[in-house]
C-alpha cells in the first residue's frame, strides 16, 4: 500500500504558493513574490500582518504565562470582557477559541435560556438560507447548506431554515418550539448579502413579540470590519447574544460569546466550558488588537476608506461590464460579482488576481470577496484597483 505524498489531510483545495512572511498589508511567498493582502486570512488579520504592538503583547505574555485553564482567574480576561461589553449591548462574555466554538456555545445558551425559564420545549432555532455558521455538526445543520452537510450522517435536529431577507418567512416558521432567530448581519460565505437595517429591526421586533432570543453571528462582520465595532450597530438594534472571532484576535485564535445577563441566565457553573478558551496568550493578543481598533478615529478611517474603495470597485464594474456584474457589502466587507453568464468564474478570478499580486477570496454567488486588513490606506486602494483592472483587461 503506497502512502500519500503529503501527510496533511486533504480537505482544502489550496493554491500552490506557501506564504512565509507578512508585513502590514503585504504577504511574501517562499519565492519572495510580494502580494497585496485584500482578504486578511478571511477577515482575520484586522490590524495587518506582524503589527509591532501585537507582536510585543504576545512576546511579553509568552515570557510570563501561556496557559493556566479556567480553573483560575486569568489575567487579561476581565479587561477584554469589560472592553467588549463596553463596545456593545452585552453584559457578559464567554471566551472560546474559534468561531464555530462560539457559535455552538451561543446555540447552547439559547436552549438553556428557555430551559431555565421553565420552557424546555423551546429549543429550535430559525436560520436563513445561504448562511454559514461553521463546520461542527450543529452549525452545519443550522446553515443547512447541502454542499457542507452531505455524508455526515443524520442532520442535527433543531433548526428551521428559511429564505433570507423575507420577514414573513421568519414569522411563519415560528412555533411553540422556537427558541431563537440566528443570522449573520452580512452573509459572508453566502456572497456578501447585507441584512438591511429594516430587516434586522424587524427581526428584533418579532423576537420580542414571541419571546425569542435574537442571536447574531458576527464572526466575520464583527471587530470593526464594517466600520463599527459590530455590524448590527448600523441598524441600531440590540441583539440578545452574538458570536465573535476572526478579527478579534488579529491572527491569534480566539472566539467569544457576548450576551446580556438575561440571555445568559442559564449559563451557570458547570454547564459549559473549554480548556483553552480565554487563555492568557489569546487575551494579551486580543487586548492588543483592541488597543488599535479602539484608537481615536480608527472606525472613521475605515468608513472613509471603504467608501472610496467601493466607489472605485463600482467604477470597475462600469468599465468592465462584461467581466463584473455588481458590487455588494458594507465597510471593508465587500464583494465584486463576476459575470457567470460570460463564463467568468470567481475562483478563476481569485487565482488570476493572486497571480497579478492581489489576494482575495471567493464566496457564493460568483463573488470575489474583498476583506482587507482594517489598516488599509488610500495607496493600497489604488494598487488593488490597478491590479483588478489589469486582470480584467487580460480577460478580454
Ligand atoms: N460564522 C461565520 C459567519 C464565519 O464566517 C465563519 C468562518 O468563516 C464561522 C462562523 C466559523 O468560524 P471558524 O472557522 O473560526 O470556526
Amino acid at each position: 500500500m503506497s502512502k500519500n505524498k503529503s501527510a496533511i489531510m486533504d480537505v482544502y483545495a489550496r493554491f500552490e504558493e506557501t506564504m512565509v512572511k507578512g508585513d502590514g498589508m503585504y504577504l511574501f511567498d517562499a519565492n519572495g513574490k510580494k502580494y497585496l493582502d485584500f482578504y486578511a486570512g478571511i477577515a482575520v488579520n484586522s490590524i495587518g500582518h506582524c503589527h509591532p504592538h501585537l507582536i510585543k503583547a504576545i512576546q511579553d505574555q509568552v515570557e510570563n504565562l501561556m496557559h493556566i485553564s479556567n480553573i483560575y482567574h486569568i489575567e487579561g480576561q476581565e479587561k477584554l470582557a469589560q472592553r467588549l461589553t463596553k463596545s456593545s449591548f452585552a453584559d457578559v462574555v464567554f471566551f472560546a477559541n474559534s468561531g464555530v466554538e462560539a457559535m455552538e456555545g451561543m446555540i447552547k445558551l439559547a436552549r438553556r435560556y428557555h430551559f431555565i425559564n421553565g420552557n424546555p420545549e423551546k429549543w429550535r432555532v430559525i436560520t436563513v438560507k445561504g448562511a454559514f455558521h461553521g463546520r461542527s455538526l450543529a452549525t452545519m445543520a443550522a446553515a443547512n447548506n447541502p454542499k457542507y452537510i452531505e455524508g455526515f450522517g443524520p442532520i442535527v435536529d433543531g433548526f428551521d431554515n428559511v429564505a433570507f431577507g423575507d420577514i414573513d418567512k421568519i414569522r411563519n416558521a415560528i412555533n411553540d418550539k422556537t427558541a431563537a432567530i440566528l443570522i449573520e448581519p452580512i452573509l459572508g460565505e453566502g456572497g456578501i448579502n447585507v441584512a438591511g437595517n429594516d430587516y434586522l429591526k424587524a427581526l428584533r421586533k418579532i423576537a420580542d413579540e414571541f419571546g425569542l432570543l435574537l442571536l447574531l453571528d458576527e464572526i466575520q462582520t464583527g471587530a470593526g470590519r464594517t466600520g463599527k465595532m459590530w455590524a448590527h450597530q448600523w441598524a441600531d438594534i440590540k441583539p440578545d447574544a452574538i458570536a465573535a472571532a476572526k478579527g478579534l484576535g488579529g491572527g491569534f485564535p480566539i472566539g467569544a460569546i457576548l450576551a446580556t445577563n438575561k440571555a445568559a441566565k442559564g449559563m451557570t457553573h458547570g454547564v459549559h466550558g473549554t480548556t483553552f478558551g480565554g487563555n492568557p496568550l489569546a487575551m494579551a493578543a486580543s487586548n492588543a488588537v483592541m488597543d488599535i481598533i479602539e484608537g481615536k478615529g480608527f472606525f472613521d478611517e475605515i468608513c472613509k476608506n471603504s467608501t472610496i474603495l467601493l466607489q472605485k470597485l463600482d467604477g470597475l464594474v462600469n468599465q468592465y461590464p462584461d467581466i463584473f456584474e455588481l458590487t455588494r457589502g458594507r465597510g471593508l466587507m465587500l464583494g465584486i460579482k463576476c459575470r457567470l453568464d460570460n463564463d467568468i468564474n470567481n475562483i478563476d478570478m481569485v487565482k488570476c488576481l493572486k497571480d497579478n499580486g492581489l489576494l482575495t477570496v471567493a464566496a457564493a454567488d460568483n463573488m470575489v470577496r474583498i476583506l482587507p486588513p482594517l489598516i488599509m490606506k488610500n495607496q493600497h486602494i489604488d494598487e488593488a484597483i490597478a491590479i483588478i483592472a489589469k486582470t480584467a483587461k487580460q480577460w478580454h
